[in-house]
């Protein structure tokens, strides 16, 4: 079982012990007892970075183990870990950004049921509820500029379930196992580029400039 450090701090280098490291068609699969490494997950783009040096291309989650593939073999053992920081940035500036969109529709009567955060494809997908009001990407555009103006910062919760829950500001939380700016004002530029809506379901897409 890897402990998921990245859950707790938004630290992005520490030690960790390598438990085992296998040849696998995607590089060395390396498992550590603790990671700062998100995993490709959750609508979010795994973390990238080094392992004792060693380049780290993608990271996986595979049960109760985060598997971190390294382009070059790791020695057992003590190792640091040092995670991209501006990767890093860029998938908790999208993530966040959907957080907002996702309160927004809500407020629309909208229930947020998917989030995809990726670069260059980010977006939020809503199943209208009965009353809802119709939306669109200007209104949409003015709430999320007034949100990250507010510079509303993160809090992190544990509810009943144990259920890691993050919030901004009074914003309600949401259950999350993403990574997330500190403050809203760290998301920069939003610019919601379409609203669709297909077969029921309505998308809203953005980027983060
Ligand atoms: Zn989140």
């Amino acid at each position: 079982m890897t402990v998921a450090l990245f859950f707790h701090t938004d630290s992005l280098c520490t030690d960790a012990q390598v438990v085992s490291c296998e040849s696998s068609a995607d590089g060395f699969a390396v498992i550590l007892n603790q990671t700062l490494f998100h995993p490709q997950g959750g609508g979010q783009l795994g973390d990238t970075g080094h392992i004792g040096g060693n380049k780290v291309t993608k990271v996986v989650k595979n049960g109760e183990d985060i598997i971190h593939y390294s382009e070059s073999a790791v020695a057992l053992g003590q190792v640091d870990i040092q995670v991209d920081a501006e990767r890093r940035l860029l998938n908790s500036r999208l993530h966040s950004a959907g957080h907002l969109i996702g309160h927004i529709g809500e407020a629309y009567g909208l229930q947020a049921i998917k989030g995809h955060h990726w670069p260059g494809e980010a977006k939020v997908s809503f199943k209208p509820l009965s009353g809802s009001k119709v939306i669109n990407a200007e209104s949409i555009q003015q709430e999320i500029d007034k949100l990250i103006s507010a510079d509303l910062p993160r809090y992190t919760r544990t509810n009943e379930d144990s259920m890691r829950m993050v919030g901004f500001g009074t914003l309600e939380p949401y259950a999350c196992g993403g990574t997330h700016v500190a403050h809203l004002g760290m998301i920069g530029s939003v610019v919601i580029t379409g609203v669709k809506e297909k077969k029921g379901i309505i998308s809203v897409s953005y980027q983060v400039i």
